[in-house]
């Protein structure tokens, strides 16, 4: 294939924000397994649903038959304070690694809650300021997804609670105070505030928290406060919906310009921004239109995909939110405190695991330390200060062009480049004092895991 003549950084330009979101449901032969109610173990009704998630975030839940669905007119405008977001042609990181292969990145970082998160924060603020609620309750890893959302909250003026892994609350205090400006109010989860947070604090005394129990709580709260709902920053397929935008204008930029990828890669937590940018080029693959290898990039400490059982399993350690049927670790997975905060979690988004189990995508693992690694190349190549998360896709985009300098193969390669790494500098603090750690949990550390599987 040509090289292609590309400018460095495509703008497509505010008119070519797409107008409908991509559901690549619509498009799956196998639909993903509906989420079950973990009392009778029968599909959620939206009655039931709706007690937990606003209204029209549960019809998008559940649809499965719908291709294209409306972007709203005030989502719209809030999309055109940072987006269109740019495809960058990596070419200072392809002369680094003197490949043959063409390297892509979609740039998801900027805007100043700095990921991907504020494509789905919006559309939920949105809907929840729609059904006239007074405030949302959420978790957040890493800090990204609860910054997003106080953005989003603040731009709508809904009340926002975050239950942060404390983790992430003690390692990223700065993180914090940015929710605290738009007007969240933070907890540090596991907390005594909630029923199951002083009941997981008993059984785990010490834990530094997970994306598992921040969520038990958040619901907790959500559904025992008037006037709240409960949001989530991946996992659901409301969730993957929104993020299709980047696979949307990424799919544009590609036509505009001609480029056909060979290899499309994300890092995987719950499977949100992968989803996203996978969707509509899945979409292609699924009718017979395109072919494309899709790779999913999980961390080695929290291997759900590529050691995970397809099972049903709770979202959250506390055993309250409903079944969803996903490649998991068990929701009493405790996963190391390892510094992509985004990317500790039990489970896989159902959509993804469904293709996964259906042979579609590939996944695999990555170490700390290399993914550190290949945060620097990119870093001192391309100049983005990357996300310790976006940073897992960064790892096996230059694995990919490295076989391809082997083979001499001159394959395109896309990847997500989900977010900025301003807020992990310990995490770098570590790596450049060559102190940083990398841990696999074993087979046994797994079983643990597995045995919390409720049996269906
Ligand atoms: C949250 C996050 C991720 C992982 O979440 P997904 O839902 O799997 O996309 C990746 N990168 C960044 C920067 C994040 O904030």
């Amino acid at each position: 294939m040509s090289i292609p003549n590309t400018p460095y950084k495509i703008y497509l330009e505010e008119k070519d924000i797409p107008m409908n979101w991509y559901n690549v449901r619509a498009d799956m032969k196998t639909k993903p397994a509906p989420l079950l109610n973990p009392g009778t173990h029968e599909p959620m009704k939206a009655e039931e649903l709706a007690a937990v998630f606003c209204e029209d975030l549960v019809e998008q839940e559940l649809d499965n038959t719908h291709r294209l669905i409306p972007i709203p007119k005030e989502i719209q405008d809030f999309y055109r304070m940072y987006r269109p977001s740019p495809l960058t042609h990596a070419i200072f990181l392809e002369q680094e690694l003197d490949t043959p292969a063409h390297i892509f990145y979609k740039f998801e970082g900027n805007n100043t809650s700095g990921s991907h998160k504020l494509n789905s924060a919006i559309a939920q603020a949105y809907y929840a300021k729609k059904q006239g609620l007074k405030g949302v309750t959420t978790e957040t890893g890493a800090g990204q997804w609860g910054t997003a959302l106080s953005m989003a909250c603040a731009f709508f003026k809904l009340d926002c609670r975050v239950y942060m892994v404390k983790v992430s609350y003690e390692q990223k205090p700065f993180r914090r105070e940015v929710m605290r400006t738009y007007g969240a109010s933070v907890v540090a989860s596991p907390s005594n505030t909630t029923e199951v947070g002083r009941r997981i604090l008993e059984a785990y005394p010490g834990t530094t928290g997970s994306l598992g129990c921040a969520i038990s709580e958040a619901v907790e709260d959500a559904v025992g406060r008037e006037g709240y709902r409960y949001v989530l920053g991946s996992v659901l397929n409301q969730v993957l919906l929104h993020q299709s935008i980047i696979g949307l204008e990424t799919q544009a930029a590609c036509r505009k310009y001609d480029i056909h990828p060979d290899i499309i890669i994300g890092c995987a937590g719950g499977g949100s921004n992968l989803g996203g940018l996978i969707s509509p080029f899945m979409g292609e693959k699924i009718r017979g239109e395109a072919d494309y290898q899709f790779i999913a990039v999980e961390p080695a400490s929290c291997p759900s995909m590529t050691r995970g059982r397809y099972a049903y399993d709770f979202c959250d350690t506390g055993m309250v939110t409903p079944l969803a049927k996903m490649y998991t670790l068990g929701h009493d997975f405790m996963p190391s405190p390892i510094h992509a905060g985004g990317l500790r979690y039990h489970g896989m988004s159902p959509i993804l695991s469904q293709l996964y189990e259906d042979g579609l995508m590939e996944a695999r693992t990555a170490t700390q330390s290399s993914v550190f690694q290949a945060a620097e190349v990119f870093a001192r190549t391309e100049g983005i200060l990357p996300a310790p998360e976006s940073s897992h896709a960064i790892r096996a985009a230059i694995d990919e062009a490295l076989k391809c300098k082997e083979t001499g193969e001159e394959k395109t390669i896309i990847f997500g480049l989900t977010g900025t790494g301003y807020f992990d500098m310990t995490a770098y603090e570590q790596y450049n004092n060559g102190s940083m750690q990398d841990y696999i949990p074993d087979d046994a550390d797994l079983e643990k895991g597995f045995a919390s599987l409720p049996k269906i």
